[in-house]
């Protein structure tokens, strides 16, 4: 009986299996076929400077309009297009369509773009990004680049090399998600970061938590040291925001101040241009 109930259990786990893989496969040709096909959206969420409130830029975050799904985020196709190699494709067309798109935007508003370390191994990164600055004409000063410290990890030399070169260029660049991976301090004085970007999930215990308010201040000097700015990320609520504010952040992030949004739906003030792809 129990060598029976074993086998059936082996069925079921190769049924999971390749259903899974299945599933896998389907959807990697799908991705494959959205990129070619442009289903793939770029959404923009502001960030503000906490001291004005001010609106300094937006993050530029990826979606997939899924023809019988809807609009996929992120978390759910990210991951496959970095073992699959199509980060690439993916990553030149949310660049290109960022400076395209912020090129438009009012001059002191910036665009961020998420870099996968995948992209870091690619020979032709930096010719691709000053591509899509010059194709756009989008001036370096207001792009940034994040990266998390993932990408710190492997090749630290080549990676140094390649991230100084983007600072000549102009460009600013953020460690992402900081607080959620190895947080080596030593990455902070090794690599010409700009900016730290706290992970969300400090915000999130920050009103409940006083260990949480503790690192905040913590990394606030840090960065001043360094002479880095910090933005809080995933700041939902006032209470957040004040606390935030209290503890020295420079810039905030989150669904207090806007959701990400496709780009026809931001509301610039007056002095906005419109877009070139809107004119076109
Ligand atoms: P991320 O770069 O840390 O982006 C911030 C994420 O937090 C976004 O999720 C954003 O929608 C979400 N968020 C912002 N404010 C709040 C808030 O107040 N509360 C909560 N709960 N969440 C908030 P999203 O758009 O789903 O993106 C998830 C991740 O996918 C990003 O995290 C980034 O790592 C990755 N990603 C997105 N677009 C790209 C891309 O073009 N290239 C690469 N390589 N990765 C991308
Ligand atoms: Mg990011
Ligand atoms: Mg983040
Ligand atoms: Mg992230």
């Amino acid at each position: 009986r129990s060598k029976s109930a074993g086998r059936n259990c082996f069925t079921i786990y190769d049924e999971a299996m390749s259903a899974e893989l299945e599933a896998r496969n389907t959807l990697e040709g799908d991705l494959r076929d959205a990129i070619a096909l442009c289903q793939l959206e770029v959404h923009y969420q502001p960030f503000v400077d906490a001291h004005s409130s001010e609106r300094r830029g937006f993050e530029a975050l990826v979606r997939w309009r899924h023809p019988s799904r809807g609009l996929i985020p992120p978390d759910q196709f990210i991951p496959l297009a970095e073992e699959t190699g199509l980060i690439v494709p993916l990553g030149e067309f949310v660049l290109r369509r960022a400076c395209e798109d912020a090129a438009g935007w009012p001059s002191g508003l910036a665009v961020a773009v998420n870099l996968s370390p995948i992209q870091f191994k690619e020979a032709e990164l930096f010719e691709m990004i000053c591509a899509a600055l010059a194709d756009s004409g989008l001036p370096p000063e207001r792009l940034e680049i994040e990266i998390t410290e993932s990408v710190l990890l492997e090749r630290g030399v080549e990676n140094l090399a390649f991230m100084e070169r983007l600072k000549q260029l102009g460009i600013e660049l953020a460690l992402d998600d900081f607080g959620t991976g190895y947080s080596s301090l030593s990455y902070l004085t090794t690599f010409p970061f700009d900016k730290i970007k706290i992970d969300k999930s400090f915000i999130r215990n920050l009103t409940h938590q006083p260990r949480s308010s503790a690192i905040i201040a913590s990394i606030v000097t840090l960065a001043r040291g360094l002479d880095m700015s910090v933005t809080a990320e995933g700041v939902e609520t006032c209470e957040e925001f004040e606390r935030l504010k209290a503890l020295g952040v420079n810039f905030a992030q989150g669904y207090l101040f806007g959701r990400p949004q496709p780009v026809g739906q931001i509301a610039f003030d007056e002095s906005v241009r419109p877009s070139q792809r809107d004119a076109a």
